[in-house]
C-alpha cells in the first residue's frame, strides 16, 4: 500500500536513512497526497501501460505507479537512495530500479526491450534538466505516448504559450511541434520537502502521431526558430541576419515575410508553429 505521500512517513524514512537532500540533483520531495492522485489520473495510467519514471526519490510516486500500471521502469541518479528504493518498492514486483543518469541512458533501446510499445513518462522532474530531458525524449524519437511531469510553473506556462504573449518563445514552439500541451494543476511550495523556491505545474503533453506542421528540414526550421527568439526585442529580419550559422541576409527574409503576407518589421513572437514552418520552407 502506497504510504510515503504523508508527510510524517517521508520524514520518518529521510531521518531514519539519514538522507542528505541533494540540491545538484533538484531533489524536492512530493508529499501531497491529492497531487499525487492527480498527476496519475491525468497520466490515464493503466495495466496495459510500461511507465518511465524519471527521478524516483525516495519511491513516493512509484509506489502510486506501481499500484496502476503494468510495469515501471524508474531511474534515479543518486545512488544513495536506491537502498531506499529497494525498501520502499519491496513489496511492487512490476518495478526495475536503474541508477542512472537519465540523460546518458538509452531510452529509445529500453523501449525497444519492451516491444516498442510506446512508454508513458511520468515524473516530478529535476528542475535543473527539464527542457533537455523533455527536448531528449522527442529528439530521439523514443516511442511515446504522453509525458506528464511537475515542472517550474514558469516553464509549464512557457510551454502552453501562444504567439504575442511573453511566454511565448523558442520551447513553445519546439514542445507544440512534438505534442499537445495543457497544464492540470498548479502545485504550491509547500506540497514538497524541501519547499522549492518557485511555484510548480503539473504538465501533460499528449504526443502527435504526426506533427501538426510539415516541416522540409527539422534541424532548419529549431534553427530558425532559436534565431528568432535569440534577440526577441529585435525584428526577425535582423535576428536571423544576425545569426552567422544561419547564412540568411535580412533581404531575403524580407522577401519570404512578404511572399507570406506578413509586413517586414515583424517579430519572431507575432509567428505561429505554421508560419514559422512556412518561412523555412521559403528560406
Ligand atoms: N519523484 C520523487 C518525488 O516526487 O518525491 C523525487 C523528485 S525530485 C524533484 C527529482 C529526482 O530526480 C531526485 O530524486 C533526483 O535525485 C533525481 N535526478 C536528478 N537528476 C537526475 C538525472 N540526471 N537522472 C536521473 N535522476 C535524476
Amino acid at each position: 500500500m502506497a504510504n510515503l505521500g504523508i508527510p510524517q512517513n517521508t520524514i520518518e524514512i529521510l531521518r531514519r536513512h539519514h538522507v542528505v537532500i541533494q540540491k545538484k540533483y533538484g531533489q524536492n520531495f512530493l508529499i501531497d497526497t491529492r497531487v499525487l492522485d492527480r498527476i496519475i489520473q491525468a497520466a490515464g495510467i493503466t495495466r496495459e501501460d510500461c511507465v518511465l519514471e524519471i527521478g524516483p526519490g525516495l519511491g513516493t510516486m512509484t509506489q502510486y505507479l506501481a499500484e496502476r500500471a503494468g510495469e515501471v521502469v524508474a531511474v534515479e541518479i543518486d545512488r544513495n537512495l536506491i537502498p531506499i528504493l529497494e525498501e520502499t518498492l519491496a513489496p511492487y514486483d512490476n518495478v526495475t530500479v536503474i541508477n542512472q543518469d537519465i540523460l546518458k541512458m538509452d531510452i529509445r533501446g529500453l523501449a525497444e526491450e519492451r516491444g516498442g510499445r510506446p512508454l508513458k513518462v511520468v515524473a516530478n522532474l529535476p528542475y535543473y534538466i527539464t527542457t533537455p530531458i523533455i527536448m531528449g525524449l522527442f529528439e530521439k524519437n523514443v516511442p511515446l505516448e504522453s509525458i506528464t511531469v511537475m515542472v517550474q510553473r514558469e516553464v509549464a506556462d512557457r510551454m502552453q504559450a501562444g504567439p504575442g504573449t511573453g511566454d511565448y518563445g523558442a520551447l513553445s514552439l519546439a514542445v507544440q511541434y512534438y505534442a499537445k500541451p495543457e497544464i492540470v494543476a498548479n502545485v504550491p511550495p509547500n506540497c514538497f520537502i524541501p519547499r522549492p523556491g518557485v511555484g510548480s505545474a503539473v504538465v501533460r503533453l499528449t504526443r502527435y502521431h504526426t506533427p501538426p506542421v510539415q516541416a522540409e528540414d527539422e534541424e532548419k526550421l529549431f534553427s530558425l526558430i532559436r534565431a528568432a527568439f535569440n534577440q526577441r526585442r529585435k525584428t526577425l529580419a535582423n535576428s536571423l541576419g544576425n545569426a552567422p550559422e544561419l547564412g540568411i541576409s535580412r533581404e531575403r527574409t524580407r522577401q519570404a515575410l512578404e511572399k507570406m503576407g506578413l509586413p517586414a518589421t515583424v517579430r519572431g513572437e507575432a509567428l505561429n508553429l505554421e508560419q514559422f514552418a512556412e518561412l523555412s520552407r521559403l528560406l
